[in-house]
């Protein structure tokens, strides 16, 4: 489509106001006023099927959500140097989706500060100083994080301790999963041995969400995790992207790993759209952090943020959005699968609840086709359904859609999905 004079003057508005590093979606940038459940709508009206936004994880604009949020708004939004209810109401709820070892949160803004705090806390307990990511991660913005996110690219050094290890990609490893993944995360370790350097921690996404969505087969994680930990590091869970249910058999993306992390880190959904974000930990791993230093977030954690994550929380369960995730989940792999058949773009299909990742191809399996994938995306784009690219090759889809998402909805993004594959 074409843009509309109205919107081109808003992006030459972006470039002159927010300068040059940041970047809008599609061929044809989308300019949406108003959210609700899984639509978006822009100022003509017109509804976008959000297939992508795993922030709105309870459905865009939800009303307890909303209402939530105005209420402690309305009443006290201060933080966390004075005794406050919701904060401490919250934190034990939250608790009580992990498992038990499991038992400290603190709270920040965003991911990137989570995982930055981890960082900082892994330092502390372990005394050393190595981290290790895989090959195309994202992990944060911080300056200690974008040094472990080589998803950013080439002009974005990575950080001097860091080492990157291969994703535990099934079509490209030899062998038993679990295995190889963990020889990739122990010649990291070898190799920092031999440079003198101590290894502090593993960090993961634990669906891989950036290096191309590597869901199972599940439990291959458990020999990495052993691996960091005889080398006295710790084991960090991403879960920014893979929890809350969205990987439907558990609450967080680890759980399908049987292991339980050193930190977990929460963000993006936690707050359904309200920055709210945090670290979960295991209290011998902050012993270290807790004796020296003292954290303070000015805005991690304030009654507003609380009072909001706990509806979030609340309607996950109330609306039994994780089971949701799973039932809907499977019935759109199946669909997925289904159109495989017919359609040679569609290559391997990898999925764990509402978060799947189809291969777009060309000639088989490992022929990694970028030009068709960002065509289905932008061919979707035109026919009102949000989605996106992942991976190092950007020809995986990332179908990540809000958690209230439907069968009908599914319906719907299929019946776009052939029109579009059709075409390409
Ligand atoms: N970890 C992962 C896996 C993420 O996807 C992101 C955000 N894309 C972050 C961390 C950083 O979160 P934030 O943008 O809230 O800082």
């Amino acid at each position: 489509g074409d843009l509309s004079a109205a919107d081109q003057d808003l992006v030459a508005r972006r470039a002159r106001a927010l300068g040059p590093a940041y970047r809008l979606f599609y061929e044809t940038p989308v300019h949406l006023v108003r959210g609700e459940g899984v639509w978006l709508y822009d100022g003509d009206g017109n509804a976008y099927l959000d297939t992508y936004n795993n922030v709105a994880s309870v459905g865009h604009c939800h009303p307890a959500v909303v209402a939530a949020t105005a209420k402690q708004a309305a009443i006290l939004s201060s933080h966390t140097r004075y005794l406050h209810d919701t904060v401490l109401d919250y934190a034990e709820r939250l608790l009580a989706t992990f498992p038990a070892e499991l038992s400290h949160v603190m709270f920040t803004c965003t991911g990137s500060e989570a995982n930055d705090l981890a960082f900082r806390i892994a330092r502390a307990h372990t005394g050393g100083t190595g981290f290790i990511v895989t090959e195309n991660a994202y992990h944060g913005v911080t300056y200690a994080i974008a040094g472990m996110s080589p998803s950013l690219g080439e002009g974005v050094a990575l950080g001097e301790h860091v080492r990157t290890v291969r994703a535990p990609d099934p079509l490209r490893m030899q062998g038993d999963l679990g295995a190889a993944f963990a020889a990739e995360v122990q010649a990291a370790i070898d190799d920092m041995l031999r440079h003198g350097i101590k290894p502090a921690g593993l960090i993961v996404d634990t669906i891989f969400s950036s290096d191309g969505v590597f869901e199972g087969p599940a439990g291959f994680l458990a020999p990495a995790v052993a691996a960091i930990r005889a080398a006295g590091g710790v084991f960090i869970a991403d879960e920014v992207q893979p929890g809350f249910g969205r990987c439907g058999d558990t609450m967080w993306g680890f759980q399908r790993h049987g292991v339980v992390p050193d930190m977990v880190s929460l963000g993006k959904p936690m707050g359904n759209g309200y920055p709210v974000a945090g670290l979960v930990m295991q209290p011998r791993v902050i012993a270290a952090f807790g004796a020296k230093a003292r954290y303070f977030n000015t805005f991690g954690g304030n009654a507003v943020a609380a009072a909001t994550a706990m509806a979030v929380l609340e309607v996950i369960e109330s609306e039994a959005l994780q089971e949701n995730a799973r039932v809907v989940g499977g019935y759109f792999a199946d669909g997925l699968r289904g159109l495989a058949g017919r359609f040679e773009c569609l290559g391997p299909l990898r999925a764990a609840g509402l978060f799947l990742g189809q291969e777009i191809v060309a000639g088989g399996p490992l022929k990694a086709d970028a030009a068709t994938c960002a065509r289905i995306v932008n061919g979707l784009r035109e026919a009102r359904v949000l989605i996106s690219a992942t991976g190092p090759r950007s020809n995986v889809l990332k179908i990540r859609p809000p958690l209230v998402f439907s069968k009908a909805n599914v319906d719907h993004f299929l019946a776009a999905f052939e029109g579009v594959l059709a075409k390409v």
